[in-house]
């Protein structure tokens, strides 16, 4: 087999022989480094190759290219190589605002940037090349599976499979049962006939139409909850929570985590969060989640899955309940977040997971290629699945209620889904119905101002219509807004007095509930900024709080 090409491009023959003596010594037995000494060189180059379907996984271009800008060159060769990562190399030290790198990664035109020159290598060289080529890797087919699912390929369980495995960003293949290959395995593993979808891991474990649980237990996360104690109990394990588990666990509290679902929360779903701080290039919301349930689990933190269904107490002691069993804690903190809006359009509903999805897009993006696809939102959210299904989809049409997204999106979003070809908005619609027999087939839109409808065909939509907070299974005691979130602090204050039935002295702290003891952090709190890093500040900050709550309890 071919190995896949690095691409490199500078008018500089000295930096251009550097750089390809220093990537082929360490990357030579897998990728194959091509040099060119001008962008129309490198063109010419690259539009052989993908004549040949040779596959490209780096472009990294000297931003002193004679010929042609270097970022426009990069723009050039993503259309001859969509799959590829392009990188521009600049001069150390050239941090002037108006760098055409820093328009270009806003727009999408590179991926990434590198500094020349770039020594030590192990420090300078290696782990950026690591960085590019994981995103590449991710990006493709995976070379090897972790697990291998067989089932309709559009049915609502393999989706949910599909997703719990992306979520925890573990590679998988997934082969329609209709398919030779879904056949093969079925055949092979003597299980036709038997219910859809099933699983089967590279141990040999086979897992025959698994419920989420099953699947989450076989990924290592614990499922009873039992009956358990503990200094702190986190509802959800998103930023909030997870940062909570971190701070808790690191300073030494007992600390159990209980979450329904993979951890990561909204975040865990998003592709890449570029505006979280020390990441330059952005991290995909799986990585963050991984490293974080690392950290946590180092620690010493307890996850455990289950979904809380109400809160008591029992003297000093709050009581979280939940279908598996109970934990008694000294501190909660509710970190449990927002979920999805509904569309509420019936003949969509019952297509969830069959080509309709709420969120999602990071696991489906693959599964999209050359089809058409509809993203209806106009939030940061929308316009990142937008983009991301961009570089798969054929076409991506996002259907915004409003006359456009400037006024809910933030501007490096606008711009980039501005400069994307295959993305288009159609201000002003929304959307009335749907249909599909086994999947999505088609769409129908509506325009808000002058009445009209029209049919589509649309292979999926992907819902983002904000957020409700997840908050239902409190108990009246803890005081919410009209909307549902969580008041905590200084919001629970009336003119100035402390809330009605606030048993102590001391105001309530400034993440804690109207009942001492429970904090809130992160999306479900009243008035909380709705941020990766907000989230994970308040998670940490709410541990602090934890610890002034139980001192001043045993005074
Ligand atoms: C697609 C997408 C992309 C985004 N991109 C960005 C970005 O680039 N930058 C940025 O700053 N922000 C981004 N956001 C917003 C960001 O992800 C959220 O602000 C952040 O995740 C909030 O964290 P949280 O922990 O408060 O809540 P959540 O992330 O909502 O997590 C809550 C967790 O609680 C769990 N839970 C709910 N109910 C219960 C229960 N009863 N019992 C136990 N557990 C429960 C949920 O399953 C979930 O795991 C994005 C959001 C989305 C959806």
């Amino acid at each position: 087999m071919q190995r896949p090409i690095f691409m490199l491009v500078s008018g500089d023959a000295r930096r251009l022989d550097a750089l390809r003596h220093d990537l082929s010594r360490r990357y030579e037995a897998d990728y194959q480094v091509c040099v060119g000494s001008s962008a129309a060189a490198a063109l010419t180059m690259l539009a052989v190759l993908a004549g040949a379907r040779a596959e490209v996984a780096l472009v990294i271009a000297d931003e002193h290219l004679a010929d042609v800008p270097a970022v426009d060159f990069l723009a050039r060769a993503r259309s001859l190589h969509p799959g590829a990562k392009r990188i521009l190399l600049m001069d150390h030290g050239d941090w002037s605002p108006g760098h055409p790198a820093v328009l270009a990664i806003a727009v999408g035109k590179i991926d990434y940037h590198m500094y020349a020159p770039w020594y030590p290598l192990e420090r300078g060289l290696y782990p950026a090349m690591t960085e590019f080529l994981a995103a590449w890797d991710k990006s493709r087919e995976p070379s090897f599976a972790a697990f291998r699912i067989v089932g309709p390929a559009n049915s609502p369980r393999a989706h949910r499979l599909r997703d719990d495995l992306a979520r925890a960003g573990v590679p998988y293949w997934s082969f329609d049962d209709s398919s030779e290959e879904g056949r093969r395995l079925l055949r092979e593993h003597d299980l036709e006939g038997t219910p859809l979808p099933v699983v089967l891991a590279r141990d040999g474990t086979v897992l025959v139409d698994p419920s989420h649980e099953d699947l989450l237990a076989m990924l290592g996360l614990p499922s009873a909850l039992g009956t358990r104690a503990c200094d702190v109990a986190i509802i959800g394990a998103g930023p909030a929570g997870l940062a909570a588990a971190v701070y808790a666990a690191s300073e030494g509290l007992g600390t159990v985590v209980l979450e329904p679902e993979m951890p990561g929360g909204q975040a865990g779903t998003s592709s890449l969060i570029r505006n979280y701080l020390g990441f330059p290039h952005g991290l995909s919301g799986d990585d963050l989640t991984m490293r974080a349930v690392n950290q946590a689990w180092l620690f010493g933190a307890s996850f455990r899955l289950g979904a809380a269904d109400s809160l008591t107490a029992d003297g000093a002691a709050h009581v979280v309940h939940a279908a598996g069993g109970q934990v008694e804690a000294r501190a909660v903190v509710i970190a449990t977040g927002v979920t999805w809006r509904r569309l509420g359009v019936p003949e969509l509903e019952a297509l969830v997971g069959a080509g309709v999805f709420y969120g999602a897009a990071a696991a489906e993006a693959r599964a999209m290629a050359r089809q058409d696809v509809y993203v209806i939102g106009a939030g940061n959210s929308a316009g990142q699945a937008a983009i991301h299904l961009s570089k798969y989809a054929a076409s991506v049409t996002m259907v915004v209620r409003g006359p456009g997204l400037a006024a809910s999106m933030s501007s490096y979003l606008v711009t980039e889904i501005s400069k994307t070809a295959n993305i288009r908005v159609r201000p002003s619609t929304e959307v009335t119905g749907g249909d599909g027999q086994c999947s999505l087939e088609t769409l129908t839109l509506r325009h808000r101002i002058s009445g009209a409808t029209e049919t589509v065909p649309a292979a999926a939509l992907f819902v983002m219509i904000g957020a409700e907070p997840r908050t239902s299974w409190l108990p009246g005691t803890i005081e919410r807004d009209d909307e549902g979130f969580i008041r905590t602090g200084r919001d629970l204050h009336r003119a100035g007095e402390l809330p009605a039935g606030w048993p102590l002295k001391r105001p309530p702290l400034l993440l804690e509930t109207s009942v001492p003891g429970v904090f809130a952090a992160g999306d479900v709190r009243h008035r909380s900024v709705k941020r990766v890093a907000s989230a994970v500040g308040e998670g940490a900050t709410a541990i602090q709080l934890v610890h002034e709550h139980l001192r001043a309890e045993q005074d």
